[in-house]
Formats: structure tokens, sequence, C-alpha cells
């Protein structure tokens, strides 16, 4: 613990940390330290783990990186912190991000922007972009985010680490704070697909507190690891490999990963997505729609901050949400209220409900044939920071990749590929059927 310390102090610039849990984390050191003396310590006993600020443990504050949520302690622990407290993981503090989880850059947090440790000019990606830092820059082992719409996944991507989505209903969403609740799902940045696997088996599965878990249940996914696994077929999204707006490296380097399937004997053929065009307005539709609604209850009485001047409670919700949220969230809900209101709920809001299903419907056709599904996970590498900020339109459209499998509820996982010439990280994503997490991780463990 004293070494990630000493990590976080060295690198304090990058602004990876919303804060430090100093105090407990030692004290769960040293209680582990005396668990494993007696050899009774959990099977997480040591991981030094980050949590996105957006994930509740108890008395500890938690803002979803705004100003709305500054100084809040919450008042119980989600059940992912619970789940990895009991198998002894060391929890070393809360991580930046987006505005509750709204972006993708790390830009509209109210703690400021997250550096990438690759090139500190550039974003950390978003919205975990201090969880990918994090592990990045090795200020913790590994670090959970949250994924709505590829949080986990492209932060990941932009600094080097492995970002792992599972399904949609794998693990409890209880006492993490709500963006698009059809769509939020914990994930986990590692530098390793074993402890990805590991993570994922302690915190999945059922949760009495979150009806839409599922009851599956859950495979010891780190044991059954392999690095020999069956050939499977897998195949490319054509329109996303062979798009005009593709960074001409990142096709070079997920061509080169091909070879390699290829080589170890994988069937790789190229299969056609022509519903790639509706992802993102479907997407930005649907998730404005839930944030409207999930964000209501920020009201200026019931949770953190609050205008103390208003002389009406009309005029303390209005002034309390005009300063508590920044420009992203207010846009979201002004979009996601426009969308559902009586005169536009039928032709927006209830029409991208059709097409999310008719995504999905798509999505699991072609992984009938398929095992695998192929894409990048987002156009470029990191981009400078300041370079889309200004342009909400560029930053929804770089979502592209990363959005299908939320729309699908299905696993993905972005791996890494190595440097760019300039020394940013490249990497691809790899996708598949509901509750096949397994195959993904074995897929990548082979693979890396
Ligand atoms: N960039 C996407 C958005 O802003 C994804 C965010 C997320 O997954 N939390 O909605």
């Amino acid at each position: 613990i004293t070494y990630y310390f000493q990590q976080i102090e060295k690198h304090q610039h990058l602004n990876a940390f919303n804060e430090v849990f100093f105090d407990s984390a030692k004290k769960q050191a040293e209680e582990i330290q005396a668990k494993l003396d007696h050899g009774s310590a959990g099977k997480l006993a040591g991981m030094v783990i980050g949590i996105k600020d957006n994930i509740c443990y108890e008395g500890h504050v938690v803002t979803a990186s705004s100003k709305m949520l500054d100084g809040f302690v919450s008042p119980y622990s989600s059940t992912v912190v619970k789940r990895l407290l009991a198998e002894d993981a060391i929890i070393i503090g809360r991580l930046n991000c987006d505005e509750f989880a709204m972006g993708g850059s790390n830009e509209t947090s109210y703690f400021g922007t997250v550096k990438n440790a690759a090139d500190e000019e550039r974003v950390a990606g978003g919205s975990s972009g201090g969880s990918a830092v994090a592990v990045q820059a090795d200020l913790c082992l590994a670090a959970l985010g949250t994924d709505t719409g590829g949080s986990v996944r492209q932060p990941a991507a932009f600094c080097g680490n492995i970002g792992f989505k599972p399904t949609y209903g794998r693990i409890s969403r209880y006492g993490v704070i709500a963006y698009a609740s059809s769509f939020d799902q914990v994930g986990t940045l590692t530098s390793s697909v074993t402890d990805a696997a590991l993570l994922l088996e302690v915190l999945a599965g059922a949760d009495e507190n979150d009806s839409t878990v599922s009851q599956q249940p859950v495979p010891s996914y780190s044991s059954n690891l392999k690095s020999q696994i069956p050939n499977l077929r897998i195949a490319v999204l054509k329109e996303t490999i062979e798009s005009e707006a593709l960074d001409p490296e990142t096709k070079t380097a997920i061509l080169l990963a091909l070879d390699k399937f290829k080589a170890a004997g994988h069937e790789v053929t190229y299969v056609s997505f022509d519903l790639l065009e509706y992802l993102v307005p479907t997407y930005y539709i649907l998730t404005t729609a839930e944030a409207s609604s999930n964000l209501s209850r920020y009201d200026g009485v019931h949770y953190g901050y609050r205008n103390t001047q208003a002389q009406s409670l009309n005029q303390l919700y209005k002034s309390s949400r005009a300063e508590g949220f920044g420009e992203e969230v207010k846009r979201r809900i002004m979009l996601g209220a426009f969308v559902l209101s009586a005169g536009y709920y039928d032709a927006y809001y209830q029409k991208a409900q059709k097409v999310r299903r008719l995504i999905r419907e798509r999505v699991e056709a072609l992984l009938k044939d398929n095992d695998v599904l192929i894409s990048p996970v987002a156009p470029t590498p990191a981009f400078k920071i300041g370079e889309n900020v200004q342009d909400p339109l560029v930053m929804y459209m770089a979502d592209i990749y990363t959005v299908l499998a939320s729309l699908a509820g299905i696993p993905a996982v972005a791996l890494p590929l190595g440097n760019n010439q300039a020394g940013l990280p490249l990497s691809m994503q790899l996708m598949t059927k509901h509750f096949n997490e397994q195959a993904l991780l074995n897929l990548s463990y082979s693979f890396l």
C-alpha cells in the first residue's frame, strides 16, 4: 500500500484520483496482513483497487465528479464494494470521471480533466478516465469503472489497459449512481486478463437489492481461463473497419491481430452490420431520457449542493440545479426531457425503443452464426485535451463502436494492441453473446 501511496503522490498532476482513502486503506492493509498471517484471507487479499467516483462506499464521499454531490458522504456501500471488501481487496480511493459518467474524455468533471500518462496533453478517455490512468500509471493494481455506452472500454483503449464490460445484468448496480439504468453496468480496468476474470467472478451474481441482476450462476472465470481454446468463428464488422473515419494505424493493428487469430486456427470472416448509422442517435435518445429521469432526484433538498439564497421552494430547485450541474449534464437533461415530452414521446423515445430492439435482434442473429464480433473501440487513439470538447456532436459520434454492445446488452472487451508511432495505445474490441464472458476472457487470454 505504501508503494501505491508513493506512486499516487508522484503522479498527482495526472489528476486521476478525486480522493485517496489513506486512513481506511491503511487500516484495511493491516487487518488483511493479520488475516494472511493466519491463512484466512479472501481471494482478492491485498489487491489494491481504485473505484470510480460514482460507486458508493459507506462512510466515504461520493460525488460522480459533480459539484452537485461535492462532499456528499455515502450512507451505505454498493454491492460491488461489499463484494470486494468481503474478499479482502483494499480500496485505495475514488477516481475522477466525467460528471455523472456523461462524456468520453473526462473533460466534463467538476474536478478537472484527467491526463493520459502516455502523453499528458491528451485525454484519458471517459467517462472512467481516472480509472484508466490509475491502472496505466500503476497507481493501483486494478480499477472499477462503469460502462453505459463505452465508459470502461474507451478509456481503457486510450490508456492501454484491458477494459471489460460484462453482460447487462451480470453485476449488481445497487449503490452505483445511475446515469441510464437500462444500460449502466460496472466493468473492470486491469492490466491482465487474469485480474479481469478474478474480479468478475467476485463481482458478478444475483443480488436481492437489484432485480435486474441475472440469477444465472457465476462460473469460476479465473480457474477456467485457458490459453488453448477451440477454434472460434470470429466475424469482423465490415463497415467499422472499412470506415474512412478510422485511424489508419488502428486499422493496421487490428488487421495484424486478425492474422494472429487466423494463425491460431480461428476462422475470420467479414460480416455486414447495416444499422451502424442508427446506433448513436438511438443511444443518445434513450440514455438522455433515462438520465433526465434519474437526475431529477438532485433537487437541492435530498442530496448534496443547495443554493442558500432561494426565497421559495421552486427557486431553491432551480438555483440548486442551475449551479450544481455542469453544462454537459444540463444538455442531456434537457434533451431527455424533450424526447420524453408528450408531443415528442412517440416520435423519439418510443421509436428509439423499437430501433433498439431491432439492433439487438440483428446482433443476436450475427452471434448465432459467429462466436465473437470484432470492431475498433474508438475511431482514433486519445485526442488532445480541448480538441473536441466544444463540439458535442463530434464527441457523441466517437461513441459509435462502443454503444453497439450497450444497446444490445452483450459483453465486450477492449484489448490493447501496442502503441502507435507517437507512443499512443491502440486497441480493438471483442464482443460475444449474453453471459458468454468466459469465451471473451479465454480468447483475450490466448491472444495477449
Ligand atoms: N461517452 C458515452 C456517453 O457520454 C459513454 C458514457 C458512459 O459509458 N458512461 O454517454
